[in-house]
């Protein structure tokens, strides 16, 4: 998944840190010399990569030193820190002041465009706003079919213009359409080659001139690695971009490009497409994208997701459980059927904290099968042992698996992971709680 080479060589690094009570210079040195390694083989572009290391490692020795954390967590919360910082600091929203406001993707072929446009619809509606698609990618009919398509999937109306009209023009008149039919938001989905090339600059800086835009935004493939960040260079200097949406954050990717993209191009990240469906785009939040990275779990993510899916009082019990690091076996069952509930598991997975680092237990629940199993451990445990673990001897191993009909070793294996997940809360809880009265987190 998303980041998890990155996220595993981070933790590996600073689980060296961890076993230290106090850390020298030398220390610091050394598991910056991780850091470094991890960010270049997660493609992170050089530069920045050795910008980053050298402020890490001035503010981790030059310590102001907090009474509150180990030296260790000092040096996971300062990279925590300027990794927000790198991917852009506070989240940027949308500009959507004009009426109508009119806002243009570009890209190249590909990258996701269309699809971005039908999401950003969804989006843009959901904030109380009434979109107008524009199909003014007049070279690929194909990309005004598909439009057209999303369109009457999501009841959003879509301007297009039959025969080779001029996408400036289209563009243009778009913004009567949109006050025709009562549109206050105008999305233009713009044509896009293969290469970068200087006939279609021409084109889309025609149309920012006729439209005047709040929001140029350049759909970037994240799957493309380094090239994503070349690419939006070259659109950043003819065009003036407000803003860059990655796609395909879904799949494997590295995560060097979205961490290079500001230093290197100047372009913040405003959302990130996690799917091909319409409702798989999220707006980007720097500190949440950081704390997954470092396997930290994107708590908050998830807990907004389980606000909007799972009831309320549950969802706050959960947070409050995340936080205190106070997890049982009941509640990991409890989170793990809530979970299941969500929707994509192997998605919702990289939000766990802790799930980076313990393969085994990733395996055990995207496979339904091993899901039911766990389930049938857990409940053939008394409550008292659900929430006391270290009570499980051996005797009580053998009754549970035979209850369970699962084998001893499967309860070992869980009580094994269940152990080193509790551990992973605890270190990170602590910490998380001061950043997050540090950030002004409820
Ligand atoms: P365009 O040429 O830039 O308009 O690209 P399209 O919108 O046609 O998208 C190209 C392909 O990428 C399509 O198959 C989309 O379903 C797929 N796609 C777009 N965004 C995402 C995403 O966030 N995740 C995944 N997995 N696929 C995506």
């Amino acid at each position: 998944g998303m980041f998890e080479g990155l996220a595993g060589r981070l933790q590996e690094a600073f689980a060296r840190l961890k076993s230290k009570g106090k850390l020298s210079e030398a220390d610091v040195d050394e598991a910056m010399k991780e850091v470094r390694r991890a960010l270049l083989a997660a493609d992170v572009n050089f530069t920045v990569v050795r910008d980053f290391v050298a402020r890490v490692r001035e503010r981790a020795v030059g310590q102001e030193v907090m009474k509150s954390l180990t030296p260790a967590q000092q040096v996971i919360k300062i990279v925590h820190d300027e990794l927000t910082a790198l991917l852009g600091g506070k989240p940027s929203t949308l500009n959507l002041s004009g009426r109508p406001a009119v806002v243009m993707l570009v890209g190249l072929q590909g990258a996701g465009k269309t699809t971005t446009a039908g999401k950003l619809a969804q989006w843009v509606r959901k904030q109380g706003r009434r979109p107008l698609l524009v199909a003014a990618d007049v070279y690929r009919p194909a990309a005004v079919r598909q439009l057209q398509t999303l369109g009457e999937a999501l009841k959003v109306p879509v301007f297009s213009v039959d025969g080779d009209a001029d996408p400036v023009e289209i563009s243009k008149s778009s913004l009567e359409r949109a006050s025709q039919e009562g549109c206050d938001v105008v999305l233009v989905d713009t044509a896009g080659r293969l290469h970068v090339d200087d006939a279609l600059m021409e084109e889309l800086e025609r149309m920012k001139a006729a439209v005047v835009p709040g929001e140029i935004l350049l759909v970037v493939d994240a799957m493309t690695g380094q090239s994503a960040v070349e690419v939006a260079e070259a659109f950043h200097g003819r065009l003036g971009l407000t803003g860059a949406i990655f796609t395909k954050l879904d799949g494997d990717t590295k995560g060097g490009a979205a961490l290079s993209i500001l230093s290197v191009a100047g372009c913040p990240i405003k959302f990130a497409g996690v799917g091909e469906k319409l409702d798989a785009l999220e707006p980007f939040y720097p500190d949440r994208m950081a704390s997954r990275i470092l396997g930290m779990g994107d708590v908050l993510t998830l807990i907004e997701k389980a606000q909007q899916t799972v009831d309320a009082e549950k969802a706050k019990q959960l947070e409050r459980q995340l936080r205190a690091g106070e997890f049982s076996l009941e509640d990991f069952l409890d989170q793990l059927r809530q979970v299941r509930k969500l929707g994509p598991l192997d998605q919702l997975l990289g939000m766990l904290p802790g799930m980076n680092k313990i393969k085994g237990l990733g395996n055990l629940q995207v496979d339904e099968r091993q899901l039911g199993r766990v389930e049938a451990i857990i409940l053939s445990m008394t409550p008292e042992e659900r929430r006391r673990p270290e009570l499980i001897d051996a005797s009580r191993r053998r009754r549970i698996a035979s209850g369970s009909g699962t084998r001893v070793e499967d309860v070992g294996r869980l009580l094994k992971q269940f152990k080193e997940m509790r551990k992973m809360m605890k270190q990170f809880s602590g910490m998380g709680k001061k950043m997050a009265r540090r950030k002004g987190f409820r």
